[in-house]
């Protein structure tokens, strides 16, 4: 067998091995990503509910100020009839008075529609943080199950990636340069066995004088058509 050939396998393995917690790892992310969504639609909602409710809050602030404005102009309104001594001048003075009645009436009625908005976008706001409240209460248990299968596989990782790192060093550098530039194109195996006198990954026939040099464990050959490395099982 060709003196690389068993650490290679080895570090293949090692690779799997490392690719299948990382998968896990990323199964764990998913489903931490799920309980993510579910409080954030819940969180955007609420905070949307109080955006609003901060604008229209503005709003009524502002109505409120023209509301005191047009009182005031009203009572000088007032004040000015009382004052008139024309019949014309009272005319024009009731038509002053009538307008600004309308005015304010209209501004009344548009702060209290304000006022209720408020009040409900406020009770919005706050239903939706209750139900967040809830849901991170019913989701703790399960937040801290992952966190707990996280953290293992990190370790579990840690560990392969060193495991890993001390079965590369068994390979000579050539070989492993080649091996790392192949799984670094194909992001899966880099090392196949021959399944007859064919690849084991794409089948194409490799002659028999390259499977005689295999078989003899002096070379790892690159496959002409998949280009992986391939070796002699037996
Ligand atoms: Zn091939």
């Amino acid at each position: 067998m060709h003196p690389d050939l068993v650490a290679l396998l080895a570090l293949q393995d090692d690779d799997s091995a490392i690719v299948e917690i990382e998968a896990r790892i990323r199964e764990v992310d998913e489903q931490l990503h799920v309980l993510d969504r579910e409080r954030a639609v819940l969180g955007d909602a609420a905070e949307r509910a109080r955006a609003s409710a901060d604008a229209e809050e503005r709003k009524r602030r502002d109505l409120a100020l023209k509301v005191q404005e047009h009182k005031a102009l009203q009572d000088r309104n007032l004040a000015a009839l009382d004052a008139v001594r024309k019949a014309r001048e009272a005319t024009a003075a009731l038509a002053q008075i009538d307008l600004t009645r309308r005015v304010l009436a209209q501004e009344e009625s548009d702060l209290q529609a304000l006022s209720a908005r408020i009040t409900d976008l406020r009770q919005s706001a706050e239903l939706h943080e209750l139900e967040l409240a809830e849901v991170d209460k019913r989701q703790q248990p399960e937040r801290a199950a992952l966190a707990e299968r996280r953290s293992a596989l990190e370790q579990e990782h840690a560990a392969a990636l060193e495991k890993r790192a001390a079965t590369a060093r068994r390979v000579s550098r050539d070989v492993l340069a080649k091996y790392e530039r192949i799984r670094g194109r194909q992001k899966t195996r880099a090392l196949y066995a021959l399944t007859g006198a064919a690849c084991g990954r794409c089948n194409t026939a490799i002659p028999l004088q390259r499977r005689n040099v295999m078989a003899a464990g002096r070379s790892i050959e690159v496959c002409e058509g998949c280009g992986v490395l391939l070796y002699a099982s037996a």
